[in-house]
């Protein structure tokens, strides 16, 4: 049988790459390879940024009214193919196809029509004074670069270009290569939408050939970035001393504080969610639980019945609750991690085992939901991302040492805090060290939010407005009046 090919987008054509060489794309729920990525190298990269550039020009001055026709286009072609759009992440990344209906794909439309609307109330400055008049421009850069990873693939890929084509660039993707499907799917969709030429371009392929080639195109202006703190640290190595504009997502190890006074009964539901969803490879989930002793014994006892009860099976089917991890390297990663914790002297409560699924997903990348306990917080288990469904707890006596160990970590992406006492959880919240702090629950996102991590876990804000600040280049225009105004 032969397999489908992913093809790049370059120019308003979907080719393949010049090589002709190809990476092999699995299927993680089964372990098997169902169709193949373009392993593209400089040259394909050096074919996507003249077509930006060229295209550029044109599009950098089209009325903002005409950018936004298209966008909420593709919002509409991406709805109008939802299901197809659910399966196909499902199957690309094993998340659950519940997830990828109600999350990922409404969420990818709502990237293109939020943007779509958002760009045309998008002002600029002006100030007056007596004798003259300051405005300032807001210009797009030109052709720039949109990297994202596997765990949230057509979710944050339009998450970033939305807002860069919106205010006039021209954008290049390279979407992860282990999750390239719907990244196809809306190269094939911006054609059907009437994208002119090079104002999207996808090229697919590795981080370290096609990435790092597009990052360090000398007319490639900026670069948004979202994935692990070791590749954002390498793509600022580069990007940095060529003065690029860059914005950097990266990883998080992030603390849930669940205080005695907390509305248990919300609480314990959400906790559980924000720790597994997605197979815990969701940047902003909770990894660190820290509870307030008084209630530690009773919230270790429900929330390890809680995650027992969850169902770790195939993708396609309504009850799983977790799929597959996203690659054979993950799952290893996984469970060598928990081996690591049991070596630092942590106490697996539930889980600390692959997940064994019979059927159709017998071969597949699973990982049972892994509780464990009795760590300090200096470990490497606490102290380093591991992205998959493993939580620690841990349980603080005040205030005070709840917010130490929430910011003993060298990230500092998002922080969930539960606690009635209003006054205490707003004081907990300007004390965490976090980009996104939630109280009282988990992953409500408003678009028109900032969003963005300090320390290790981000440089820069995305998100709202900020979005289109990052992608575009201010320029202050000043001009004074030729003669004196009465
Ligand atoms: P990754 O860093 O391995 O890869 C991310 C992307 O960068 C991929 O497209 C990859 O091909 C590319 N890349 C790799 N090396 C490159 C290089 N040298 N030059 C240019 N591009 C390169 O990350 P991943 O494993 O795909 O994703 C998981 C990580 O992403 C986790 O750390 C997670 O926390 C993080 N993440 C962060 C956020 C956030 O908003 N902060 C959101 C989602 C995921």
């Amino acid at each position: 049988m032969s397999l489908t090919r992913i093809l790049n987008l370059i120019d308003g054509q979907l080719v393949e790459p010049v090589s002709s060489e190809w990476i092999d794309n699995f299927e993680p729920a089964t372990g098997t390879v169902y169709s193949q990525v373009p392993n593209s190298n400089e040259q394909d990269i050096e074919r996507a940024v003249a077509s930006a550039t060229k295209a550029a020009r044109g599009w950098g001055k089209t009325p903002a009214a005409e950018r936004s026709r298209l966008l909420n286009r593709l919002a509409d072609l991406i709805d109008r193919d939802a299901a197809k759009w659910a399966e196909a992440e499902s199957k690309d990344n094993g998340k659950t196809l519940k997830l990828a209906s109600s999350v990922d794909i409404p969420r990818a439309s709502a990237n293109f029509r939020f943007f779509a609307g958002a760009v045309l109330g998008y002002g600029s400055q002006s100030h007056n004074g007596p004798g003259s008049v300051n405005y300032t421009l807001r210009q797009p850069h030109g052709a720039v670069a949109c990297i994202s990873p596997w765990n949230l693939p057509i979710y944050l890929l339009t998450w970033k270009i939305a807002p860069a084509l919106a205010v006039g660039n021209c954008v290049i993707a390279k979407p992860s290569e282990l999750t390239p499907m719907t990244a196809f799917m809306l190269a094939e969709l911006s054609i059907e939408a009437g994208l002119p030429p090079g104002v999207l371009n996808i090229v697919h392929g590795l981080g370290g050939q096609a990435g790092n080639a597009l990052i360090s195109h000398p007319q490639v202006k900026a670069v948004s970035f979202t994935g692990g703190t070791v590749t954002g640290q390498k793509i600022a190595s580069t990007v940095a001393p060529q003065f690029k504009k860059y914005s950097l997502e990266m990883g998080g190890k992030n603390p849930t504080l669940i205080f005695a006074d907390c509305d248990y009964e919300r609480m314990l539901p959400v906790v559980v969610r924000s720790a597994f969803a997605n197979q815990g490879q969701i940047c902003l989930c909770g990894s660190r639980i820290l509870i307030e002793d008084s209630i530690y014994d009773r919230f270790r006892e429900d929330f390890v019945r809680q995650t027992k009860l969850l169902k770790v099976g195939d993708p396609l089917e309504k009850e799983t609750d977790l799929g597959a991890v996203v690659s054979e390297p993950h799952q290893t990663k996984i469970l060598t991690a928990i081996e690591t914790a049991r070596n630092e002297g942590g106490r697996v409560l539930t889980g600390g085992v692959a997940g064994a699924v019979p059927g159709r997903c017998k071969d597949g990348w699973f990982v049972q939901p892994t509780v464990i306990e009795g760590l300090s917080n200096h470990c490497s288990t606490n102290q380093n991302e591991i992205f998959g469904p493993v939580v620690t707890l841990q349980r603080f006596r005040s205030t005070s040492e709840a917010v130490e160990l929430a910011n003993g970590t060298r990230y500092g992406l998002s922080a969930t805090i539960w606690s009635s006492n209003i006054d205490r959880a707003v004081a907990v919240a300007e004390d965490v060290d976090a980009g996104v702090v939630w109280i009282n629950d988990w992953l409500v996102r408003d678009l028109r939010t900032l969003f963005g991590g300090m320390k290790e876990s981000g440089v820069g804000r995305e998100g709202g407005m900020a979005a289109f600040d990052f992608w575009t280049e201010p320029k202050n225009v000043g001009i004074s009046f030729l003669a004196p105004r009465e």
